[in-house]
């Protein structure tokens, strides 16, 4: 493993994110922002009363206090304690409760963000760590809840300070030395826990990589869809392989981790030692010299082993909150991620009556760490109303040029323009209301047949409609051979009577989401890929009476399908090569011609038959 030693500085201080939770806390649980904030006075009381009352009870015996009177004192005082500690056990747990609408709110936050952010930046793998990093504030990981932690931490640290300040004033009346020797020695153990925290942020790039590959192959096992292959070709021993070397570099880091907080915690004992013993020998001293009372050397005992521990719950909360704080950080880090959720300047407002003309205007990408461009220099024009067909070898950017004009990524130059306006000055909600697109990878999830067809439309949905449209794409047999019909649910893996589709079924279930849809502008990506040629045929009629008056793209390794469309663009390598209607092209003799000859060979009696009639329409049949 590489050695890292990136100590960038931490998104925000610690301050920063506490004073963030607490904004958060106030806004989704105030009644629980109030009460913890009620039990640290409480607590300060009641350490108060615990270290009074050794004291009180010897200056009672040692005064000569009548019973009654050291009875009315000592019992008063522990019936005060025992008040608080009811008070405060209330508050702690009430404020629990209110705890989880807080941590259950913040996370909804992540959720929402991960759900609408700009799909570009999310498909990145920097962006996929960051999130992985970034849920762990809101999980319980290693014994703390980050989100919660950070809170309570700063009330407790708070609450120390307090205490510290209270009883160190105390104990400086009876020697001004006693707080200087318990404060000091724990600045070391304070370097200690700072110098592993460097180390741990240091590298958290490394282990969240380590982490998201382990839950990966952790989670390839479970995973239905790969569970053919992993049988068939025989990959399990591979991924057990896989996975015995991440789970043993899992297990270095986490050596290295361990032995740094043990040696953290050597230090720490060790200076606990130093600082206690020289404390009590300094107190003890005093009191054989007679400097001070047999009551006031109890409760200066009493307070000194307290005092300790306020300068231990300093250093811990301190320590603990800028660890959480880590996890806070990315999950700021990951909130903060740029919408690019486009200026708004412009509206979509009879856009979607009358379809829009699209213009590639010299449009180049590149994805995110690779070393050429997927799309160059690429320019053409879809008139309103126009049929596009896409057509190319595997690899030669069809898809990426689909998922442009759709608004999933931004070109790395040139411009896409709608109607002649950049596309970045619609709201990218907005923009993506104008695609019906089908994509070839696509997947379903638990809803029901209609809910899938339906989803997200924002309308009140029209479930007749729905079937209506699944009917169309094909799946009335389907739909009628289900008891619960359009209401059955997807997913049995979930769902006890959920029913499973097959590949040309999910099919036909997307084209009528896009077909329920009904947008200006219609982007079929392979959508016949999985379709025998009954649904195929079909799925071409739909999608010459859908694409009526719409401008539309449409990809296909068929090149028969392209008779449906008014133009073919040839895509090679990135850039389109050839471009014209099917008759064109085929006269042309380029490659398309020899694409089409290839397939169309294939559909003729005997192999390899001549090149037929060009033009378009004519030679279709035979393809
Ligand atoms: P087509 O649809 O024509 O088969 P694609 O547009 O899917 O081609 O892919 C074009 C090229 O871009 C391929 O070389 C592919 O490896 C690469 N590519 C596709 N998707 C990504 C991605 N998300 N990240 C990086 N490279 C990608």
């Amino acid at each position: 493993m590489k050695k890292k030693t990136d100590t960038k500085k931490p998104y925000k201080s610690l301050m920063s994110n506490a004073a963030w939770s607490f904004r958060r806390l106030m806004k989704y649980a105030p009644s629980s922002f109030i009460m913890l904030v009620l039990c640290v006075p409480l607590n300060i009381a009641m350490t108060y009363a615990g270290i009074y009352l050794p004291s009180l009870a010897v200056a009672e015996v040692t005064n000569n206090s009548s019973f009654e009177n050291a009875l009315l004192s000592v019992g008063g005082l522990l019936i005060a304690m025992l008040a608080g500690s009811i008070l405060t056990d209330i508050f702690r747990r009430l404020s629990r409760s209110r705890l989880g609408i807080y941590r259950y709110m913040v996370t909804d936050e992540l959720t929402r963000k991960s759900l609408g952010c700009f799909y570009q930046i999310y498909e990145t793998k920097k962006m996929r760590d960051l999130l992985g990093r970034a849920e762990r504030a809101t999980q319980m990981w290693g014994g703390t809840l980050p989100l919660v932690d950070l809170p309570t931490k700063t009330l407790s640290l708070i609450e120390a300070v307090i205490c510290y300040f209270l009883f160190g004033t105390a104990l400086t009346f009876v020697s001004p030395w006693i707080v200087p020797i318990l404060t000091a020695a724990p600045i070391v153990n304070w370097l200690c826990a700072k110098l592993y925290r460097k180390w741990e942020y240091s590298h958290r790039e490394e282990q969240s990589d380590i982490d998201s590959k382990l839950w990966y192959v952790q989670s390839k096992p479970s995973d239905f869809g790969f569970a053919k292959d992993i049988r068939i070709y025989g990959m399990a021993e591979w991924i057990r392989d896989m996975y015995r070397k991440l789970s043993s570099e899992k297990r270095r880091w986490e050596n290295k981790s361990i032995l740094r907080q043990f040696v953290s915690g050597l230090a720490d004992l060790f200076i606990i030692l130093i600082r206690d013993s020289g404390a009590y020998a300094l107190l003890i001293a005093m009191a054989l010299r007679g400097e001070i009372t047999v009551d006031r050397f109890v409760f200066c005992f009493a307070a000194i082993s307290s005092f300790a521990s306020f300068i231990g719950s300093i250093i811990g909360n301190y320590n603990s909150m800028q660890s959480v704080s880590m996890y806070i950080c990315d999950f700021r880090e990951y909130l903060d991620i740029a919408e690019y959720d486009g200026t708004g300047e412009a509206a979509i407002d009879g856009m979607l009556e009358l379809s829009p003309e699209i213009t590639f205007d010299r449009v180049t990408f590149r994805y995110d760490g690779a070393k050429t461009d997927t799309l160059k220099d690429i320019s053409f024009t879809i008139g309103s109303g126009e049929k596009i067909a896409l057509v190319g070898l595997n690899g030669s950017g069809k898809t990426t040029l689909v998922k442009l004009l759709c608004g999933l990524y931004e070109p790395t130059s040139g411009e896409i323009r709608i109607n002649g306006i950049p596309v970045k000055k619609f709201y990218r909600r907005d923009y993506y209301k104008l695609f019906s697109p089908v994509f070839q990878d696509v997947e379903t999830s638990f809803f029901s047949l209609a809910e899938t067809v339906v989803a997200g439309s924002g309308d009140e949905p029209d479930y007749s409609l729905a079937e209506q449209c699944m009917r169309r794409a094909g799946l009335g047999p389907k739909i009628d051979s289900l008891q619960n019909g359009i209401y059955t649910r997807l997913d049995k893996q979930v769902n006890e009577d959920g029913i499973e589709l097959s590949g040309g079924e999910v099919q036909k279930l997307m084209l009528a989401r896009a077909l329920y849809k009904d947008a200006p502008v219609l982007v079929l990506d392979e959508p016949t890929v999985a379709l025998d040629p009954i649904s195929e045929s079909r799925v071409y009629e739909e999608y010459m009476r859908l694409s009526d008056r719409k401008s539309s793209l449409f990809i296909s390794h068929r090149l028969a399908s392209t008779r449906f469309c008014d133009r073919i663009l040839y895509l090679d390598n990135g850039r389109i090569a050839e471009e014209g209607t099917h008759g064109e092209l085929v006269d042309k003799g380029g490659k398309y011609a020899k694409l089409f000859e290839i397939q169309s060979c294939w559909y003729r009696d005997g192999s390899g038959g001549s090149k037929e009639s060009s033009g378009k329409g004519e030679q279709t049949n035979e393809i």
